[in-house]
């Protein structure tokens, strides 16, 4: 394993860490971890190097900080910088701050946490920090040793993010950020702002919510012209640990084959590891996912529950799915997916959230929790034009015809 400065903390972090979103599954919906696998996983993980845990209240509906907890029991807690986030969208008060906090440490079976970041933090998050003064509550945290390291996690655009970064002296910040995310959200230049302070840099979402792990057929072909052979992981990988500004970068591994595959992926990182040539071929696969990438959706699961049961984010792979197969006899399997979910209340699964985009009642509830800002209702408009009326991609969206 590579290690690389964590901002000026004096403290050094495995390239990789493990983002504890995407546990293992006993079932997607509803999400519910496998808890022995998902033990598993985080051990192996600390044992091949990995000393960087991130986890979350809202992760696995709150089941994923108390599986970090059980699989950091037997002297992993001391070998790991454990991180975990203030559910700013559930704080409504001062005294939630503690209340989550406090929670938190119950459930990781921890006196201590590493790195304390408010989640997902954006312009509304930072009018809540200021209104019920939580930096004061962090600072209190601190102070009484329940936390080490102060930072956040960011869902907006450069300007709020600039605003958020002066805002205080953070340590950390973690930013989605990857080849094709270079131009939103914090952006380039918020990455270089960011670490031009002294903050540790974290990227989550390397592979653009595992989108980037499963290329269309002409990434492909641009890939096969590299002499170094390399996976669509490692490329997007690679990519990220070339920078200088990155501390670590963070994946959400799911079994232990993408454990040893990242981790391989990571002892052979470094800055500016990267030739002319290899960022060549990134150029072109940017210009290739440009053209098919139709809904930036990372799967991240923020707008659900939807109170029509559209299940969002399915919808949205699906037609992504579609758009980036070429094999027809696979673009025929995505749409049948489609044709799989609900079309009526009747149809719907309590227990699942399977229903289909014709089911949204634009109520517009999704919309404020999308930290991809994307336009939830008018794309899954779209999305039932396509794959359930036979309109064609080109027709709906511009940039693919
Ligand atoms: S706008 Fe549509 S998808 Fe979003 S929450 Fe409302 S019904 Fe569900
Ligand atoms: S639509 Fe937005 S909030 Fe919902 S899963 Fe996709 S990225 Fe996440």
């Amino acid at each position: 394993m590579k290690y690389r400065k964590f901002g000026s903390t004096g403290f050094k972090v495995s390239a990789l860490g493990l983002g504890c979103m995407r546990l293992p599954t006993k079932r997607l919906m509803p999400l519910q971890a496998d808890v022995p696998k998902s033990i598993k996983l985080i051990k192996s993980a600390v044992d091949k190097g990995i000393n960087y845990i991130d986890t979350a209240w809202l992760y696995h509906f709150g089941a994923s900080e108390k599986i970090v907890g059980m699989a950091l029991q037997g002297g992993y807690r001391e070998k790991v910088h454990l991180v975990t986030k203030s559910p700013l969208f559930l704080v409504n008060k001062a005294e939630d701050f503690d209340k989550f906090l406090n929670k938190q440490l119950k459930k990781m079976q921890t006196d201590y946490i590493d790195t304390y970041l408010f989640h997902s933090m954006n312009k509304s998050g930072l009018e809540k920090l200021k209104k019920y003064h939580l930096m004061d509550k962090m600072i209190e945290a601190k102070k009484e040793g329940k936390i080490k390291y102060i930072g956040f996690s960011f869902h907006d655009t450069l300007p709020v993010f600039k605003e958020v970064v002066d805002f205080y002296h953070w340590d950390v910040v973690q930013i989605q950020y990857n080849y094709m995310d270079t131009a939103i959200q914090a952006t380039t230049e918020g990455l270089k702002y960011a670490a031009g302070k002294g903050m540790a840099v974290v990227i989550m979402e390397p592979l653009k919510g595992g989108r980037l792990a499963n290329p269309p057929a002409e990434a492909w072909e641009v890939m096969a012209r590299s002499k170094i052979k390399r996976s669509p992981v490692d490329w997007a990988l690679q990519y990220l640990w070339n920078l200088p500004e990155i501390s670590l970068v963070l994946s959400g591994m799911s079994n232990l084959q993408m454990l040893n595959e990242n981790c391989d992926s990571a002892d052979r990182s470094g800055v500016s590891s990267l030739h002319e040539e290899d960022l060549n071929i990134i150029d072109d696969l940017i210009k290739i996912y440009r053209k098919k990438i139709l809904v930036p959706c990372t799967s991240c699961k923020y707008c659900l529950p939807c109170p029509s049961g559209v299940n969002i984010p399915q919808n949205f792979a699906i037609l992504n799915n579609v758009a980036l197969e070429r094999s027809n006899v696979r673009k025929w399997l995505n749409k049948r997916d489609y044709k799989k979910m609900a079309n009526s209340p009747e149809k719907l699964n309590q227990a699942k959230s399977n229903g289909n985009a014709s089911l949204c009642i634009n109520c517009g509830i999704c919309l404020e929790k999308c930290p991809q800002e994307i336009k939830i209702p008018d794309e899954l408009k779209k999305v039932h034009l396509i794959l359930k009326k036979g309109k064609k991609i080109g027709d709906i969206y511009e940039k693919t015809s």
